[in-house]
């Protein structure tokens, strides 16, 4: 028997296997396999059975599959089918589709090992590489190859080998396990003869130890409670006892034990949310739920875009469809920006669906994503919610598919490939269930209004508040705009917050009410400045300037992650003048200190938060009313909801809108209207501020108007005009590599070579524009390159895919060091 096997590599083919007779019957399609791969061993991916080939048919011996090493086979046909496209269309291989797939750790893989001998260095010690490298294998037992490559740089294998030959090192080939297993715990039985209930007593007479009674009295006490097989832990918990104990029980023959299987949750240390009330859904929440399980019943393809405002009872809406479709049997993912940033929208999916869920996160160790991944495919859990990775969830019988908040570049993937869209794959992935997908959001992308509007999807609308019980709905908060160059006039203006901004502060303060800052900007002051010179600190690696982090007292590049010292006198002319120029979170918030100094301030950006359960801490901090202020970045404007915030308070509302990005308007109008919509969502009515050096642009005229329809009605035409998304589809190509010239070289060759290929097209040409150095020209020492083509929607074929794929073939292998990114339906341009 033949199978085509999916290696876990950058290349467009299959690999063919022979599957010795013994296996037959196991190797399935969807099945993981180890195979030999040139010298080494791979774990792969049957993706087809062709029927009639043997091995005699091919020109070359065909290898035999060394193992199968799923039982269940690990990848549905569904699941075949989905990644086959996405590599298709994200101009990706197939295999790194399905790496991405599948949880990481679980590959079986050859290493070489290495190790140090006693043999002294001798000539070697000249040699600098040499040198590290032997240095690191003295101080690491289990080194591999690539730990060396990660400590010490790119050390060719050809150098490993000769310090071999000189009897430096050992090289030893090994096959590693998966890293992670499933993971067990000892549990306590009685023993069969000690299992009718009077049993304990017996058992207490014939012991004399007291530990060894407490130990029976515990596990009679679990039998009541109907606990007949508790963990070992537990029992030695409650009976204060040792192993000890617990083992000369067992050699008793007294109890047994057993291994049970250990289920990893993220969310073991966090609260159990309570069982929610039962909801009465408010009309427009109705007519958004029938329509949607109308389609479910009738088993019909069809996208939602569900427009509500913040506040409107969307997530209500997600829940009674999930709740109707798992009635049916079938199962559902909700997708959200981030976990870690929607603690709220998660614990309201948990509370409601409890043992069914799967949370999915970006910081769940190995062992966790794997327990997930496994119990998803085998049914136990028929809910998945995540981050964009979540839509490729190994479930059966979709029913539905929600992503909240769609319209966030986070459902974006860049790197590694493939570089998808989790928004538009959760679109294909219904489509091809059956099933029903709900896009939700209070400021639609305009290419799901746009969708929408042609029909493509059907659009829900909830304009309205949920109205709080005994009250009107809550209005949406007034905005007002705060003039900083008027506020500066009248000397009302002197660190970051205006006087203006400190009154609305003030007064909140004095009603002991909330208040929400958003500064999208952390650290202290994005760019230091020498007042008599000019020069401005810099990154070594990456072309841009170096924020300064006061509490660290260090300039740090926000690309990269190096910090330095900040110089005490300029380098460039010795001046002592360094000014700290603009604010970051930091520095708002020593300002908040200083005019409120009886105010507790909570911060809440990339520098607090890389703790596991940091974000969880600050924000139940805050919802418990231990902080009166909340200060952050973009993070504070995310699905949080909490009654006693009357005033949302924008720093720097300009911050992000001049970036080189064609959607850089749409973000501003998204993140704006977002945070505003913190404000005022209980009784107390809300307010909020926004402070800008440009009070008349449209952008904030719309957020104050809480206008989405005239920003729609602004921004499409614009689009049209310089055939941009929705109209067109943007691909983004991204050279790299540590010379420039030869980077710039190939990002020529490349785009000419396209550029040929796409020819003189008559209508609705395909326009090319570049290449040329990207807005951060240089990052990690790699200088970057960008050629952006804007495909025209609806433009017949070849398709743009092919064309991509046909110049990469023309192209060939890139010098060594180079890469190159292909990004369909890029986001985030510069
Ligand atoms: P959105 O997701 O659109 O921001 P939510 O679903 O979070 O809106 O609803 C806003 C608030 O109103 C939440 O506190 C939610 O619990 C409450 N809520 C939503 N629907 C109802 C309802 N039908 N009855 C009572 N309260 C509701
Ligand atoms: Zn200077
Ligand atoms: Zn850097």
């Amino acid at each position: 028997m033949i199978v085509d096997v999916v290696l876990p590599l950058p290349v467009e083919q299959t690999y063919t296997y022979r599957v010795p007779s013994a296996m037959a019957d196991d190797a399935r399609v969807g099945c993981r396999v180890l195979v030999p791969f040139g010298p080494r061993r791979m774990t792969g991916l049957i993706v087809a059975h062709p029927p009639e080939q043997s091995p005699d048919d091919f020109p070359f011996t065909v290898k035999a599959v060394l193992d199968v090493l799923d039982e269940t086979p690990a990848f549905t046909p569904e699941m075949l089918r989905l990644t086959r496209w996405m590599a298709d269309y994200y101009v990706c291989a197939w295999g790194e589709v399905v790496k991405a797939a599948l949880p990481s750790g679980t590959d079986v893989e050859e290493r070489r090992r290495l190790a140090r001998t006693d043999t002294p260095p001798g000539d070697w010690a000249d040699h600098a590489t040499a040198r590290a490298v032997l240095r690191y294998l003295e101080a690491h037992d289990e080194a591999t190859v690539s730990g060396v490559r990660q400590q010490v740089g790119d050390v060719p294998l050809a150098l490993l080998r000769r310090l071999e030959r000189d009897g430096l090192l050992t090289m030893t080939k090994e096959l590693t396990a998966p890293k992670v297993r499933v993971k067990t715990a000892t549990h306590l039985r009685f023993a069969p003869a000690f299992q009718h209930p009077s049993a304990p007593k017996d058992l207490k007479a014939q012991l004399r130890g007291h530990k060894q009674v407490a130990v029976i009295e515990v596990m009679a006490g679990f039998r009541a409670e109907g606990v007949r097989e508790p963990p070992q832990t537990d029992v030695m918990d409650r009976a204060q006892a040792a192993h000890s104990t617990v083992r000369s029980l067992l050699d008793k023959g007294m109890l047994e034990a057993v291994q049970k299987e250990v289920l990893r949750t993220p969310l073991g240390d966090l609260p159990a949310p309570p069982t929610p009330p039962e909801r009465v859904l408010h009309p427009a929440q109705q007519q958004a739920l029938d329509a949607l399980t109308e389609a479910v019943a009738a088993e019909r393809f069809e996208t939602f875009l569900l427009h509500g405002v913040t506040g409107s009872g969307k997530t209500e809406v997600y829940i009674a469809a999930l709740k109707d479709v798992l009635a049916r049997g079938k199962t559902g993912i909700i997708l959200v920006p981030e976990i870690a940033l929607t603690p709220q929208t998660v614990q309201r999916f948990r509370a409601h669906f409890g043992d069914r869920i799967a949370v999915l996160h970006s910081r769940m160790s190995l062992g966790e994503r794997y327990d997930a991944w496994r119990h998803l495919r085998s049914g136990r859990f028929d809910v998945a919610i995540g981050p964009r990775s979540a839509v490729l969830a190994p479930l059966d019988d979709l029913g539905l598919i929600v992503v909240d908040e769609e319209h966030e570049p986070s459902y974006k993937q860049f790197d590694p490939a493939p570089r998808y869209h989790a928004r538009d794959v959760a679109v294909v992935r219904a489509l091809r269930n059956d099933a029903v997908c709900i896009l939700g959001s209070a400021t639609p992308s305009l290419e799901s209004i746009w969708n929408a509007r042609q029909g493509k999807y059907t659009l829900l609308e909830m304009p309205d508040r949920v109205p709080v019980p005994g009250h009107d709905a809550a209005p949406l908060p007034p905005v007002r705009i705060v003039d900083l160059t008027l506020e500066r006039k009248k000397h009302r203006l002197e660190g970051a917050l205006s006087e203006t901004l400190r009154e609305a502060i003030r007064v909140r303060l004095g009603r002991n009410e909330q208040v929400i800052l958003l500064q999208n900007r952390r650290g202290y002051a994005p760019v230091v400045e020498c007042q008599d010179c000019g020069w401005t600190p810099m990154c070594h690696d990456c072309s841009v300037s170096l924020t300064y982090h006061k509490a660290k007292r260090h300039l740090r590049c926000h690309y990269c992650g190096r910090a330095r010292q900040l110089p005490r006198a300029c380098p460039s002319c010795g001046s002592r003048d360094l000014a700290q120029l603009g604010q970051g979170t930091q520095r708002v918030e020593e300002e908040l200190a200083q005019v409120f100094p009886e105010a507790t301030v909570a911060r809440m950006d990339l520098d607090t938060t890389s703790r596991k359960d940091a974000h969880h801490t600050i924000l139940s901090r805050f919802g418990e009313g231990e902080a009166d202020i909340l200060i952050g970045t973009q993070m504070v404007a995310k699905g949080l909801d909490f009654p006693r915030v009357t005033l949302v308070g924008v720093v720097n509302a300009d911050v992000g809108m001049h970036l080189p990005d064609f959607r850089a308007e749409e973000r501003t109008f998204q993140l704006l209207t977002q945070v505003a919509g913190r404000a005022g969502r209980a009784e107390l009515r809300g307010e909020v501020l926004l402070q800008t050096r440009q009070p008349d642009h449209p952008v904030f005229q719309h957020v104050l108007e809480h206008d989405y329809a005239a920003f729609v009605e602004e921004a499409l035409p614009d689009r049209r005009r310089f055939g941009y998304p929705p109209y067109a589809h943007v691909v983004g190509v991204e050279f790299r590599g540590p010379e420039e010239d030869a980077v710039q070289q190939i990002a020529q060759r490349w785009t000419t070579v396209l550029c040929q290929a796409l020819g003189r097209e008559e209508d609705d040409p395909v326009e090319v524009l570049g290449p040329e150095p990207a807005l951060v020209g240089r990052v990690k020492r790699q200088y970057r390159y960008h050629t952006i083509l804007k495909v025209p929607r609806g433009r017949r074929t070849p398709r743009i895919q092919e064309v991509l794929r046909a110049v990469n073939d023309e192209v060939g292998s890139l010098p060594k060091n180079s890469r190159l990114a292909i990004d369909v339906d890029a986001i985030g341009l510069f």
